[in-house]
């Protein structure tokens, strides 16, 4: 390539590293933001290097933070210093060769969900036979918008199968009964989490997929910001009013999650994502991967504008495979340049620092609701009802321990449904002969999937000894009734 093609490239293709590099660089990495994503955040190291670098800051010692001593002009070189911060391109949205805007030229998908750029590379490669199956996920037809993991072997279920469903489909377990059936050329479609297990599966030491390699699995994966469980945000969309079994399509678009019950019209509801936050899958709170960084083709609608896709080729194969696909009609792309970049890059950053505002509960005060105690019968021991409604399912774990020292039974209590469980009424009280004594009512507005919160009970004592008790542990909702009832035997601590 001669001096004057890279440069003309360089130009065409605004998307270089050294350039973000100089736009997160820019004014909008300010102390504000140093503040908010690492200081508040609580994973600032109390390293100093803000202060050092900066002549408006010092170290305030008596709080263990930086404090601004004069105007902050938002030069962003505090942001950019801190070991906690993630400003690299690389880091944000991994390497890739290639970026480009592309929408699908494909008759049946254009106007339909995004820029069906998926789609378009399905039917080229089904065309071109370079590969013989596909393994995507798709609606299952006899549960409205569940997914359901498919290997598909022709173009036309490819095109029946786009549109997005924000919810986990277990894709792997479709590629490896591909792999058996003997298909030899596959494509995978998925979010980054099941890019990742693919990846790993491939290339690890260990990965399954390297000793049992007869087949090449070509990666193509999806942005993904948040998936949803299903039991959760549908049986919401029900009491919303929505009729799942007329949705046509559900997408999300500018921080809000539009449902729609035709591809053409407005949709029929919408939502802000915080909305329905509490309805994200708990694996989701911890993932990082906005672009699916370990895939040969990331897709997704980000920083493409309408009806649009950005698309990554991250590998030599991806690269041909978009550019020939392009060549030969399946899809239109054009340069990606660095107004689109800086989308994807924010929500990459937002996606890579939301883990740091994860807030675990340890400690819950109760409050004293009743001050005679109620006299009932003594419930049986390890008794556990359920609600009707959630049939056996184990919906809290709850566990147990001594704490001499406080002179308290220490009661933790898990979320185990995995959606988000409201307005819990929690009541513990000391069981003695057939009677309660000292009841404590408690309630919790929240409690996110696997999250833990602790209650700190006291524990009788008389003439400075405690004494030892059964305890009651009662839990109810208003949505599903009587959740959890259990008597602790308490024994005390074994001395070592
Ligand atoms: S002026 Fe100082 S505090 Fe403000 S952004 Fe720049 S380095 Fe940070
Ligand atoms: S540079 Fe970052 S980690 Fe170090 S003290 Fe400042 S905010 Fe904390
Ligand atoms: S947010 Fe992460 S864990 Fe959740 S579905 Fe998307 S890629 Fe998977």
């Amino acid at each position: 390539m001669t001096e004057n093609q890279s440069d003309e490239n360089k130009k065409q293709y605004d998307y270089s590293f050294d350039y973000i590099q100089g736009k997160l660089e820019g004014k909008k990495d300010s102390f504000g933001m140093l503040m908010k994503e690492i200081v508040r955040a609580g994973i600032c190291t109390e390293c100093g290097t803000c202060a050092a670098v900066c002549p408006v800051l010092e170290w305030d010692h008596l709080i263990g933070q930086p404090k601004l001593i004069g105007k902050c002009t938002g030069c962003g070189i505090c942001y950019n210093q801190c070991p906690r911060t993630i400003t690299d391109p690389i880091q944000l949205m991994g390497e890739f060769k290639t970026g480009y805007v592309g929408n699908t030229n494909i008759p049946e998908v254009i106007g339909g969900q995004d820029g069906g750029s998926i789609t378009s590379l399905l039917c080229y490669l089904f065309d071109e036979h370079l590969i013989d199956a596909a393994v995507v996920t798709m609606k299952d037809p006899k549960n409205p918008w569940h997914p359901v993991a498919q290997i598909i072997t022709n173009k036309e279920d490819g095109i029946k199968a786009s549109g997005s469903i924000y919810c986990h489909s277990q894709t792997v377990e479709a590629l490896m009964d591909a792999i058996r059936q003997d298909y030899r050329s596959i494509a995978f479609i998925g979010t980054p989490c099941n890019i990742d297990a693919v990846d790993k599966m491939m290339s690890s030491p260990a990965g399954m997929l390297k000793y049992f390699m007869r087949a090449h699995v070509l990666k193509i994966g999806l942005f993904c910001m948040d998936s949803f469980a299903p039991e959760a945000i549908y049986s919401f969309f029900k009491k919303e009013g929505i009729d799942l079994s007329k949705v046509e399509k559900m997408d999300i678009n500018k921080g809000k999650f539009h449902v729609y019950y035709s591809n053409k019209d407005e949709p029929v509801k919408s939502y802000t994502i915080k909305q329905l936050d509490k309805f994200k899958s708990s694996s989701c709170n911890f993932c990082t991967d906005l672009t699916a960084e370990n895939a040969d083709i990331s897709v997704g609608s980000v920083g493409s504008g309408p009806n649009k896709n950005t698309v990554f080729a991250r590998t030599g194969i991806g690269t041909e495979i978009i550019e020939d696909a392009a060549k030969k009609g399946y899809l239109t792309i054009e340069p990606f340049n660095s107004i689109n970049l800086n989308a994807v890059l924010f929500l990459a950053k937002l996606k890579k620092v939301s883990q740091y505002n994860i807030q675990k509960r340890k400690v819950f005060i109760v409050k004293d609701t009743e001050d005679e105690p109620r006299i009932k019968t003594k419930p049986e021991l390890d008794q556990t009802p359920v609600s009707p409604t959630l049939g056996t399912r184990k919906v809290l774990s709850v566990s147990k321990a001594i704490n001499e020292e406080e002179k308290i039974v220490k009661i933790s209590l898990t979320n185990s449904l995995g959606q988000v469980l409201e307005n819990i009424k929690i009541r513990i009280v000391s069981v003695e002969e057939l009677f309660e004594k000292r009841p404590w009512i408690t309630s919790i507005k929240e409690l996110f999937p696997y999250e833990t919160i602790e209650i700190g009970y006291p524990l009788e004592v008389q003439e400075g000894e405690i004494k030892y008790e059964n305890v009651l542990v009662e839990a109810s909702t208003d949505e599903y009734g009587k959740i959890y009832s259990k008597t602790f035997k308490l024994e005390p601590p074994e001395k070592k």
